[in-house]
């Protein structure tokens, strides 16, 4: 049996990241556990139900809170409003499915990560590897497979005519 993280630990996480715990910072928190890779609005549509007064721009003050402290980052993939989670520092990766938008984590390796090591870093300094694989989740294989015309959406690279 699994509870959800009892609200002291919630606490005590933002405590532990320097910063003051209010009733938006705890809401936010909480429902960015059980929904990761949530848009601001998404989370701010939670917390709302629960803390009516809070606004959308009180969310964003929290989300960039926790950011800045490194209890919760932001991810960007290409065509996407920004997703929050609070899986942060073990430079996981994202699969996106290019029909739904669903976002998935993907481990970088365990207990390592080797993508940390490009080939040529011409002399930088590694620390972040922002990787995102694209393809269709399981969802939309099962629905595109009846009608595989969709599947035909982005044009595939090809050496076709390359000279
Ligand atoms: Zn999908
Ligand atoms: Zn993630």
């Amino acid at each position: 049996m699994r509870a959800d993280e009892p609200p002291r630990t919630l606490a005590d996480s933002i405590r532990a990241a320097g910063l003051k715990v209010t009733a938006p910072r705890l809401a936010v928190l909480r429902v960015l556990d059980q929904a990761p890779h949530s848009t601001a609005e998404r989370l701010f549509a939670t917390v709302r139900a629960e803390l009516p007064s809070t606004s959308l721009q009180a969310v964003y003050g929290v989300l960039a809170a926790f950011t800045a402290a490194g209890i919760a980052q932001k991810i960007e993939p290409a065509g996407s409003p920004a997703l929050f989670e609070r899986r942060v520092g073990d430079n996981h990766h994202h699969i996106v499915c290019t029909r739904c938008s669903a976002v998935h984590d993907v481990d970088c390796a365990v207990g390592q990560a080797p993508c940390l090591t490009p080939a040529h870093a011409s002399g930088f300094a590694v620390h972040t590897a922002e990787v995102t694989y694209w393809g269709l989740c399981p969802d939309c294989q099962a629905a595109t497979s009846a009608s595989p015309s969709l599947l035909s959406a982005p044009a595939p690279l090809s050496n076709k005519g390359a000279r």
